[in-house]
């Protein structure tokens, strides 16, 4: 995508809060929402949410199929959303997205698809101490169905990865290189187009998870010079049940197809079937219509923000809260000590309390975040932690929001009596 000059300050979240319907809903504490979960699924804007409406009162039938006028409708705005969504992550090509249920689903397709025919015994596939279990469950398997080795790049105490610990890892020849872009439980914004270039030197495929990064910063595919990258709808303002798939049109060409059965197919005998051209080999079955053409309109409202600018914000709310947070007594912050290596996403722990206590008097003041092991249980035993507290940011959050948090700290403190 074109990055556009970013303009600190350009964004008013509270303004923005009014694109919002989830926040003409009264939290039961009669103060207004403050929602700072993001991360987890974000809020949907209202032309999210009428796109998805209009879809299927007036625009719905099967797509590829129809020689009706409204399966030809259908098709295109289908076929549409696809061209905004490669235009948005800098693909050279729509064909090289494949829309799939979500970012799990993206990294699972690559691991059967890509790792079963790529993928031998002994060969050493690379991930990381910080990953989603999405991003690293499916790499375990991967090495179990094939007997290659798996090995994790060590992350620092201050959460970044260890890039002498990775260099080390590279020189061994990996297959396979899969990172987060941004890390969902510490925010740690990884140096990709870095690690992508060591990879590509040593003949490794690099694995994108992008489903923290698309939400919040420029992010141009081709510039990052990875291979493959995975992405959620729900968590950047879109439907849920749709997430796309990128990856380089030679690697999609030359992969086996992941499921089988209608749509994906060019023919099919009795004695054998030959597959459809990508993205379409690896979309069997109907695909999720309405919420692709959804997905398009949280594109859209995403550039009409602009993405320079939504990492401005949320960069501007993180640096106050950051600092707010880093000048209490008890509280320990993780994840890396400088702005221009942390997304929107604060980790913590208050001494003393457990994080599930923490949010849950949080909710009581209205302040929604997310406590638990974020789907990051090795990372968590990395930091010898249950779980952490975690705050994250979005468009529509202000300085009000962080305010609230830092609020919300202090009734835990003094409930608890740590204050
Ligand atoms: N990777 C990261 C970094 C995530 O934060 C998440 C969602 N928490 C996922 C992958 C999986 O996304 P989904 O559940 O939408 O497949």
């Amino acid at each position: 995508m074109a990055i556009e000059q970013a303009r600190p300050g350009v964004i008013d979240g509270s303004a923005l809060r009014a694109d919002f319907p989830v926040f003409d809903r009264p939290h039961r504490s009669g103060v207004r929402l403050c929602f700072l979960d993001s991360a987890a699924s974000a809020p949907k804007p209202r032309t999210v949410i009428e796109a998805v409406a209009d879809t299927y009162a007036h625009h719905y039938a099967n797509v590829h199929r129809g020689i009706y006028e409204l399966s030809e409708d259908a098709t295109g705005r289908f076929e549409d959303a696809r061209r905004s969504l490669a235009r948005f992550i800098g693909a050279t090509s729509d064909r090289e997205v494949v829309f799939v249920r979500n970012a799990t689903e993206a990294i699972n397709l690559v691991a059967y698809s890509w790792g079963r025919s790529n993928v031998g015994p002994d060969d050493l596939l690379l991930s990381t101490e910080m990953e989603h279990h999405a991003n690293l469950v499916p790499w375990q398997q991967l090495a179990d169905a094939t007997r290659a080795r798996l090995e994790y790049v060590r992350v620092t105490d201050d959460g970044r990865l260890d890039l002498d610990d990775l260099r080390a890892r590279m020189a061994r020849g990996p297959r396979l290189v899969a990172l987060a872009h941004v890390s969902n439980a510490l925010g740690t914004i990884n140096p990709v187009a870095e690690i992508a270039a060591m990879a590509r030197e040593v003949g490794a495929v690099t694995v994108l998870d992008a489903a923290q990064s698309v939400p919040h910063l420029p992010v141009d595919v081709a510039r990052l010079g990875v291979d493959f990258a995975a992405l959620s709808g729900h968590k950047m303002l879109g439907p849920s049940g749709i997430g796309a798939l990128w990856g380089r049109r030679e690697l999609l060409d030359a992969m086996p197809p992941f499921m089988t059965g209608g749509s994906m197919i060019s023919r099919v005998t009795l004695e054998g079937t030959s597959w459809n051209e990508v993205p379409w080999k690896f979309e069997a079955g109907t695909p999720a219509i309405a919420e692709a053409v959804g997905l398009a309109a949280a594109v859209d409202y995403l550039e009409g923000l602009g993405m320079s600018n939504v990492r401005a914000h949320e960069r501007l709310l993180f640096e106050r809260a950051w600092s707010a947070l880093g000048e209490l007594e008890g509280i320990r912050l993780l994840g890396p000590d400088s702005v221009e290596e942390h997304a929107g996403v604060i980790s913590f722990v208050v001494d003393g309390v457990h994080p599930h206590d923490v949010a849950t008097v949080f909710d009581a003041e209205g302040v929604a975040v997310r406590a638990g092991h974020h789907c990051a249980q090795p990372l968590m035993h990395r930091y010898d932690l249950p779980a952490t507290t975690r705050a994250s940011f979005s468009v529509f959050n202000d300085l009000d929001d962080i305010e609230r948090l830092i609020d919300a700290i202090g009734s835990v403190r003094r409930l608890f009596g740590t204050a």
